[in-house]
């Protein structure tokens, strides 16, 4: 254990997925932002809410619908409470719900951009031969996984993938091919670099500390 680096990537999308509607001011399929606010509507004892987006063109609003004719009683308190104060963080993850949106339309235009949150949780003691990436992923996203430590680790993916056939990647609680599949939460990617010729430079990236030239 002591020669291995564990450090925890924090892997937060930056703009949310935009749906394509059809935009009766501009007249064709245009993408739609969300606004970041909600609508509250009562009907006696029945509620309707919506997530408000607005056409990125022509400022056009589509009122996403989050429930209708829905008796109070069946809305989870947080989830009204939260409707009730345009609570942003909330508003943030129904924004990111991408299988939420689908159910609206099927041309949805995502983003790749993220940030990357590090942490280290423990230092190896000797020289660094294995790192251990254990991924928080908050939010749906789109990330593959052998894009995310291409970009992060600085390794060309056709480098990640000798390594994955060598045995020296590990991805647990993945599936097979995982490199090539989407990240998820708790997901965890062991790497062995006992024979790569730039462990320190590797495991520089993967703290933070990589300064580029
Ligand atoms: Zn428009």
């Amino acid at each position: 254990m002591s020669h291995t680096l564990t450090v925890l990537w924090t892997i937060e999308p930056q703009t949310p997925p935009r749906p394509w509607l059809a935009c009766s001011r501009c007249r064709g399929a245009r993408p739609f932002e969300c606004s970041g606010k909600t609508r509250l509507n009562a009907n006696g004892r029945r509620l309707d809410a919506w997530l408000i987006y607005r056409c990125a063109d022509c400022d056009d609003t589509w009122n996403r619908p989050i429930f209708e004719r829905q008796p109070v009683r069946d809305i989870a308190p947080e989830t009204l409470d939260a409707l009730q104060n345009n609570d942003s963080d909330w508003i943030r993850q129904v924004s990111f719900d991408v299988e939420g949106l689908r159910r609206n339309t099927d041309r949805i235009e995502e983003f790749a951009e993220c940030r990357v949150t590090r942490r280290v949780i423990a230092h190896p003691l000797e020289v660094c031969i294995q790192l251990e990436i254990a991924l928080a992923v908050p939010l749906p996203i789109s990330m593959r996984a052998d894009r995310l430590l291409s970009a992060e680790l600085g390794l060309s993916r056709s480098h990640l993938v000798r390594l994955a056939e060598a045995g020296r990647i590990k991805l647990l609680a993945g599936a097979r091919k995982a490199l090539q599949r989407p990240i998820r939460d708790g997901m965890r990617v062991v790497l062995d670099l006992s024979e790569a010729r730039d462990q320190g430079a590797i495991a520089d990236r993967a703290r933070g500390l990589f300064q580029p030239a």
